[in-house]
């Protein structure tokens, strides 16, 4: 029997097909991999699977970079970076569930309670980021900026559209509530948005120096800041954080306050 015509007697452009099917990866690596195919006497499956598996790799990791700066994370922090030693008020089994990939399916959602420089916006950015690594997206947004723009919007009768780009992401991190003095509108604005989140089970994650207790004051209207924590608390919990700032650790008499509050 004679044997199969190889690729090149074929005279097929695989390198051709390879950028015509969008598989960079692939294509880079093919020189090479076949070389070390044949060297080493991988089999067929092998070196198929092999470069299969470093063009999903590298896919994904892209993806990833992408939805990174899509976040607006202020700095890209993670849960690995994050010092539970330092911080001894919160155990990290505690942040199991919105470590877990099933987080986002699951809806829930995170009040970070503390002082200034206690890790609550290292830990929210770190649970968006690996929301991120389990394939959804996340969005970071200071509340300040996130009423301003809300509170613009309706005056200009875009509420709707403004709001609706903070209900796309997979998980939503709403940054130093009650830290500046918030918008009159700020209640109705946000209302609006925690609803519409809450109905479609859509995570969020708050950090906030003021107790829930105090939120109605923080939003001008205790009815509404009270809807707002029924539904965010719903399928949500309140963790608080306690202890000196991380930021002015090296501060043997440090204060209780970092410079970015
Ligand atoms: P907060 O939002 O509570 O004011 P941050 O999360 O912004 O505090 O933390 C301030 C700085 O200190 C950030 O650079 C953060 O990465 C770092 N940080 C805070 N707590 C820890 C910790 N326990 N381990 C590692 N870094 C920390
Ligand atoms: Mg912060």
């Amino acid at each position: 029997m004679s044997a199969a015509p190889t690729t090149d007697e074929l005279s097929i452009d695989l390198e051709g097909l390879l950028r015509r099917l969008h598989l960079p990866t692939m294509r880079r690596l093919l020189p090479a991999y076949a070389q070390q195919a044949a060297a080493e006497g991988w089999s067929h499956r092998d070196f198929l699977a092999r470069l299969v598996a470093e063009e999903v790799a590298n896919r994904n990791n892209t993806r990833i970079q992408k939805a990174a700066r899509r976040a607006f994370f202020p700095s890209l922090k993670t849960i690995e970076e994050f010092d539970f030693t330092y911080q001894t008020s919160l155990k990290r089994q505690a942040l199991g569930p919105f470590l877990d990939p099933d987080f986002v399916a699951q809806g829930r959602n995170l009040v970070l309670l503390g002082p200034s420089g206690t890790g609550k916006t290292h830990l929210c950015c770190a649970l968006g980021y690996k929301a991120i690594q389990h394939g959804h997206s996340a969005r970071f947004v200071r509340a300040c900026d996130l009423i301003d723009d809300l509170a613009a919007a309706s005056k200009n009768g875009r509420l709707r559209e403004a709001t609706d780009a903070y209900l796309e992401p997979s998980v939503l991190i709403i940054d130093e509530v009650g830290y500046l003095h918030h918008a009159d509108s700020a209640a109705n604005v946000l209302y609006g948005l925690v609803d519409a989140r809450h109905q479609k089970r859509r995570p969020m994650l708050f950090t906030t120096n003021k107790p829930t207790a105090k939120w109605g004051d923080v939003l001008h209207d205790h009815q509404l800041a009270d809807a707002i924590l029924d539904r965010v608390l719903e399928r949500g919990s309140v963790i608080e954080l306690r202890g000196r700032s991380y930021r002015t650790k090296h501060h043997r008499a440090a204060t209780a306050d970092g410079a970015e509050g």
